[in-house]
């Protein structure tokens, strides 16, 4: 049970504050709902289906299979696909073999790749056919005996287009022909030949870990966050209890975001297992498809990130498409603009609610009620089983007085069990079961929160401290401004000064004086961006988060050069 606390006046009847989770491991979820939706569509992928039944029998054979090749409970079997049935059948099927999952981004390059596979000490990897160079090209370097290899043709001819943005031009047009060897394993061949049965592995849902999550890295160095089966149960019962109009069975889920991170994976992939319901698979974003997708598939619940609700209002064609059938959408990663919220609101006849989370809380922690008053601006309230405070960033023992800013701490049953083999930033970061967020916020007097800003983010120029949300959120309030992010660049004299990154929308023209003139007339002098850099588009993450950090980097190694 969880101590009463201020955001639980809030609750709705429907939600409890506390939840059960059963003692059972994340796989097990799979199996128990193909007994009660067997012939229930489990997903959709570029116009094949798989039912529940398929999909789960895919997975015991896939598990079967990496039994065969000596995985045992504990090993690490890496996972390097785009969305795709394939990469829902390698990780429940991993997970049925007792393994540890490893996410891997099919974008990272050769020098990411080796990092990750010889931190995590994987002994296989699962990936598409045009990424088979990259793979061989590390193996000898990292801990992997095993290949697997799949193409998205192995369920169906894939359109080039939509798998082309994952890999690298030069791959692509090479024709990749992959020979079957003792430890080159070929996806088709373990699906025609494995049988449907595998060892069942012991499972201690709170102390085995089911997955090394490597986080975005928009800061700092990579680290494999470790997630246990408690915790990513966990999060997806609280997602159940927090959209609890849900229907079982009967929903659809729209899985753009990427299930290789964390979001998508549990707000899409695991949800959709719990409750039985149909995910549409789409290996890219791409704002067309994506509303093609919804007029015709149907989907009520659209899982995103801010910058992919803003793609999808700035479409030419928005208003051809009826996206009607959206019901429920809970956007993270990110803050929401305001503005975004409402008018996605209004073509969709469902709700788009703000929530918040990060790799090492499975993700999410907090979000604003689906069905209920919501406040703009706001993350929202902890969910259920979820306690959170705000610490005093001097003392960091201390919760400061509500409306103060610090550092936002969070505890409960999502919370990670620390970082893959680095003890002394699992010390840094957990004590005493509370997770540092590195997120500055406050809580106002009822109990809502607010993100402030990243503390690695806050600028500081000429001495003052500058949040690069609260101007980003000036500029995003300018009508000519698409996509826009702000980040301290070094200045020989204020220490730091403030650099505003912004896309312009298809139509519009703006001038830096009058971009700037608007920012003076909103925001206090020092706080105004000095400089402006006009570009056509953003870097992101998987998951649509614009890249601050690689930006900076940019800008430091300028100086450096120079
Ligand atoms: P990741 O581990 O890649 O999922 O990134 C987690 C980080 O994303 C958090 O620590 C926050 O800095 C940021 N984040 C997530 N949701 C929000 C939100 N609603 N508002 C502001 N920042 C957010």
């Amino acid at each position: 049970m969880v101590e009463e606390r201020r955001w639980h006046q809030h609750y709705p009847k429907e939600i409890p504050t506390s939840l059960h989770y059963d003692e059972k491991p994340l796989h097990h979820f799979l199996e128990d709902t193909a007994l009660r939706y067997k012939e229930k569509k489990a997903l959709y992928f570029m116009g094949k289906e798989l039912t529940y039944e398929e999909l789960c029998q895919s997975a015991k054979k896939f598990a079967n299979y990496l039994q065969g090749l000596g995985v045992v409970k504990g090993d690490r079997v890496a996972i390097m696909l785009p969305n795709s049935p394939q990469a829902v059948i390698g990780y429940y099927g991993a997970l049925m073999a007792g393994a540890v999952v490893v996410q891997t981004n099919p974008l990272y390059t050769e020098r990411e790749l080796e990092y990750q596979m010889k931190d995590s000490g994987s002994r296989v990897i699962v990936c598409l056919d045009i990424l088979v160079p990259r793979v061989t090209s590390v193996k000898g370097n990292t801990s992997l005996e095993h290949m697997i290899v799949t193409g998205i043709k192995d369920y169906l001819p894939f359109p080039k287009n939509l798998i082309y943005p994952f890999i690298q031009k030069k791959q692509y047009n090479m024709v990749v022909k992959v020979e079957e060897s003792s430890n080159t394993h070929l996806w088709t061949s373990i699906m025609a030949k494995a049988e449907a049965a595998y060892q069942k592995v012991a499972v201690d849902p709170v102390e085995d870990i089911a997955l090394l999550q490597y986080t975005g890295g928009t800061t700092g160095f990579p680290k494999g966050v470790i997630l246990t089966h408690r915790n990513l149960v966990a999060n997806a019962k609280m997602c159940e209890a927090w959209i609890y109009k849900m229907k079982k069975g009967e929903e659809v889920v729209l899985g753009v975001l990427p299930f290789f991170h964390v979001y998508g994976m549990t707000a899409v992939m695991n949800i959709s297992i719990f409750n039985g319901a149909k995910m549409i698979l789409l290996p890219k974003f791409n704002a067309g498809e994506v509303l093609k997708t919804i007029h015709k598939l149907k989907p009520t619940l659209f899982p995103g990130a801010p910058t992919i609700y803003i793609g999808l209002l700035n479409h030419p064609d928005l208003q051809k498409y009826d996206l009607s059938s959206v019901q429920a959408c809970i956007s993270g990663s990110a803050p929401l603009p305001v503005e975004v919220q409402e008018k996605f609101e209004k073509v969709t006849s469902g709700r788009l609610v703000e929530g918040y989370g990060l790799t090492e809380s499975s993700p999410v922690t907090h979000a604003n009620l689906v069905y209920g008053n919501r406040i703009s601006g706001s993350i929202g309230i902890p969910w259920p089983d979820t306690d959170a405070k705000i610490l005093n960033m001097e003392t960091y023992e201390d919760e400061v007085k509500a409306g103060e800013v610090g550092e936002l701490a969070v505890k409960g049953p999502q919370v990670m069990k620390g970082y893959w083999n680095k003890p002394e930033d699992t010390e840094n970061t957990l004590k005493d079961g509370w997770l540092l967020t590195g997120d500055l916020g406050y809580m106002d007097e009822n109990g809502y929160f607010y993100i402030v800003d990243r503390k690695k983010d806050m600028i500081i120029a000429g001495g003052y401290n500058i949040y690069p949300r609260e101007v980003e959120e000036v500029l995003y309030e300018h009508e000519a401004v698409l996509e826009a992010v702000v980040a301290g660049v070094p200045d020989p004299y204020r220490g730091e000064t403030v650099k505003a990154y912004v896309v312009i929308k298809e139509g519009y023209a703006v001038t830096e004086e009058e971009l700037n003139a608007y920012c003076r007339e909103n925001l206090a002098a020092y706080k105004v961006p000095r400089i402006y850099d006009f570009r056509d588009e953003l870097p992101k993450t998987a998951v649509g988060k614009i890249l601050r950090r690689q930006l900076i980097d940019e800008e430091k190694s300028k100086y450096k050069t120079e």
